[in-house]
């Protein structure tokens, strides 16, 4: 996406008889200084108030990376395909009440992290990103379930549907987990057992997608054919969301608790807020991500330390406490 794409609605704001020029690409500067105070007339006559800072955000660090592929998992991706905003239009839109202006980055950066802390959410909705994602079906029924986002999928009844599907490394193929129901052990199988599940998991894609094939070629509709499909087919899809309940999604996703393959995405997600929001994203990094909240009770035992008494906690209660503040994780 270009920049004069991206500035478009600054068009409205340009006093030049070229109305498709934009005034935040270099072309229609010197037309907008001479034209200042009539631009700024116009502006406001036409409902905007005229203050560079309020147009659109472009955030040189995000500008790198924008239509770039970041590679995840063997054959999937993440594609950063638009922002709107950023640390700019968070400060924008929580200091227009007041009518300030923009500050210095320390005392921008002071406002984003009070925000944050205190949970007024809005201003991080404010910033909206849009991401192509090629990801395994059984990642995408994960991720689905995050329902503040606007998604366009590949349609298997309309398309055919590429033969690729998901293979995971050697290194990643694991036993069941005895404590944790829901996942997988820490160390792998030994690799000669890693290497026949993995040939296992191999054929049965292939002989999946031979079926799906043959089914089509039979004339059976697209829709039909494609229902015995394995959980490792990859998708793709368009995700739009705002930071705020993009947030809520990596704090969940980045977590140890979830499964290592929607994980792998999330840090990649993560890393590009970097990039679009760096101040919000290190706020939140500080009291989200690698925060934990305590319970009444565990502040109560927080207490008691302090003041050099035992916590008053027994049992389970204890050692959820004591793991908690070992390993910085929400038990
Ligand atoms: C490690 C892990 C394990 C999981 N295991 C399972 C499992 O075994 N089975 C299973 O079914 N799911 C499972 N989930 C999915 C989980 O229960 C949530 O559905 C998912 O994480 C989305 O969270 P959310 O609803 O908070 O997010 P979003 O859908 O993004 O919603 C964000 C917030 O908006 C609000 N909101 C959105 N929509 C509504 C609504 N319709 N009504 C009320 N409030 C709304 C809520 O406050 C919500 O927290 C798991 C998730 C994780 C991270």
């Amino acid at each position: 996406m270009n920049s004069a794409h991206r500035c478009c609605e600054a068009e409205r704001l340009c006093f030049s008889p070229d109305v498709t020029r934009c005034l935040c690409t270099g072309a229609c500067v010197a037309d907008c200084i001479r034209f200042a105070w009539f631009s700024r007339t116009l502006a406001v006559v036409c409902g905007y108030v005229y203050n560079s800072s309020m147009a659109h955000c472009i955030v040189p660090e995000a500008e790198e990376i924008i239509d770039k592929i970041i590679p995840v998992l063997d054959k999937g991706f993440v594609r950063l395909v638009d922002y709107m905003g950023g640390d700019a239009r968070i400060v924008q839109s929580a200091r227009v009440s007041y009518g300030e202006g923009t500050k210095t980055v320390r005392e921008d950066g002071a406002l984003i992290d009070y925000l944050l802390r205190n949970r007024h959410t809005s201003p991080f909705e404010q910033v909206e990103l849009t991401f192509h994602v090629k990801l395994p079906v059984f990642v995408a029924r994960q991720w689905i379930r995050h329902r503040t986002a606007s998604v366009n999928e590949i349609s298997g009844r309309y398309s055919v549907l590429k033969d690729e599907c998901y293979v995971p490394l050697q290194e990643d193929i694991a036993p069941q987990s005895s404590d944790n129901k829901q996942g997988r052990r820490q160390e792998p199988f030994p690799p000669e057992t890693s290497a026949t599940i993995i040939s296992e998991m191999k054929e049965a894609q292939v002989h999946a997608f031979k079926s799906y094939h043959s089914l089509l070629e039979k004339d059976l509709a697209r829709e039909l054919a494609r229902i015995n499909l394995p959980l490792s087919t990859y998708t793709e899809w368009y995700w739009k969301i705002d930071l705020h309940n993009l947030f809520h999604f990596l704090r969940l996703r980045c977590d140890k608790h979830a499964q290592k393959e929607i994980r792998e995405y999330a840090e990649v997600i993560l890393d590009i807020c970097r990039r679009v929001a760096p101040l919000a994203t290190a706020s939140f990094e500080k009291h989200q991500k690698n925060g934990v909240s305590f319970s009444g009770e565990e502040m109560q035992a927080l207490r008691n330390i302090l003041d050099g008494k035992e916590p008053g906690l027994t049992g389970r209660d204890l050692s959820r406490f004591e793991e908690k503040i070992k390993t910085g994780r929400q038990l």
